[in-house]
């Protein structure tokens, strides 16, 4: 507690909180006096020229939030109904709710402990025991249903072994969609995640490493997907100076001008937040080293953006302990994800084992992890 008020301070903490304390206001009353504040406007491209620049992705697509980004990434990698979508027990609701959004159902393979992304090798056991290859396409044996993606997930921006996950799928011809919606500012080598698969996925929601307020990007390295993306998240409308002719179903999915300006601003900040970031990360780190307490660490060979903190505790009894403790203080820390595959909608959903994911769902708790006010300019 005393580590924690020495860099939050007195009051009560939350877990994560945005900070705009760059040229937010300014690009805001641009936008404004510009008359563009919907989804037409120079600060969306601006800002996924940005995206571009700092992920190295050949193109990004601003939308409303990260759920509609997967959804379309999802749809566009030819995800539909009754596929399934091979994804992990361990991850936030929005995952599953974007795949089921196309009519697909997921089915659960474990994550590893150290990373708690996808497990390279439950993928590979998984698909052993029970996919086939048949009439160009990949197969579940036990369900009947075509296997359409694998949506692995960046767990609090701590890497998954995305290289040998993309190795797996490659081997199966199995699009790869990767949720690097937690993970902006994370890297295996020198390779920002979300970047290794057909598609991935951002969000810019409140809570995460910057914000729009709400808000979403998908990026992809191939220009065709890249182009779909954009015609159908804005109606599918057909380039006219007049006329209103659409030529799909799409959806009202652009991000606003508003919430871009947001995002233009916090780009600027964003290699800075990293850095300090990093170094909140490392005082944890000594702390808890000292306490004999475990705390997440990106594997070797990638980087973090250290978007949460996340300690492992001895067992589900330490950590009740702690959350009760911590929380009565004011001070907001919170378990993982209960496991997708414990939920009311997904419980009938095929999984393996998940011994890893059941083991961090009982012991992984996020502690306060936001830039604190005495960093900021204001
Ligand atoms: C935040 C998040 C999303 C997307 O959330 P939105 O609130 O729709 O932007 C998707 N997946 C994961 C793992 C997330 O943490």
């Amino acid at each position: 507690m005393e580590l924690i008020r020495s860099i939050y301070g007195k009051d009560s903490i939350p877990l994560h909180r945005p900070i705009f304390d760059g040229n937010e206001r300014q690009y805001l009353v641009e936008c404004i006096d510009s008359n563009f504040v919907s989804s037409v406007g120079a600060k969306v491209t601006e800002f996924e020229q940005q995206i571009v620049r700092f992920t190295g992705a050949h193109f990004a697509i601003a939308t409303v939030n990260g759920t509609a980004a997967l959804h379309i990434a999802l749809q566009l990698a030819g995800v539909g109904r009754e596929d399934e979508v091979i994804s992990q027990a361990l991850t936030f609701i929005a995952t599953c709710n974007a795949l089921s959004y196309t009519g697909a159902h997921p089915v659960f393979v474990d994550v590893d402990r150290d990373t708690m992304g996808m497990s390279p090798e439950a993928l590979n056991r998984f698909l052993a025991k029970h996919a086939e290859k048949r009439d160009g396409a990949v197969w579940n044996k036990s369900s009947g249903r075509r296997i359409a993606a694998c949506v692995p997930m960046h767990t609090f921006g701590f890497p998954c072994r995305i290289e040998e996950i993309h190795a797996i799928c490659s081997e199966w011809a199995i699009p790869l969609v990767e949720d690097a919606a937690e993970s902006l500012g994370s890297y295996v080598g020198g390779r920002h995640t979300g970047t290794f698969g057909l598609f991935g996925t951002l969000s810019f929601n409140g809570n995460k490493i910057i914000t729009t307020g709400g808000g979403g990007m998908i990026i992809t390295n191939d220009e065709s997907q890249a182009r779909r993306a954009k015609h159908i998240t804005t109606t599918a409308k057909i380039p006219h100076p007049y006329e209103f002719v659409h030529d799909e179903i799409g959806y009202n999915y652009r991000l606003p001008n508003l919430n871009a300006a947001l995002g233009c601003a916090q780009m600027e900040r964003l290699p800075w937040m990293l850095e300090v970031k990093r170094e909140i990360a490392e005082r944890y780190r000594a702390f808890f080293s000292d306490h004999g307490v475990q705390m997440s660490e990106p594997r070797p060979g990638s980087t973090a953006n250290n978007w949460l903190n996340a300690i492992i505790l001895a067992d589900k009894a330490e950590r009740d302990a702690f959350l009760s403790y911590t929380n009565e203080r004011g001070v907001m820390t919170r378990p993982i994800w209960r496991l997708m595959s414990r939920l009311e909608m997904f419980k009938h959903c095929q999984h393996d084992g998940l011994e890893n994911s059941r083991w961090l769902e009982d012991r992984v708790v996020n502690i306060p992890s936001s830039v604190p006010e005495k960093n900021l300019n204001t």
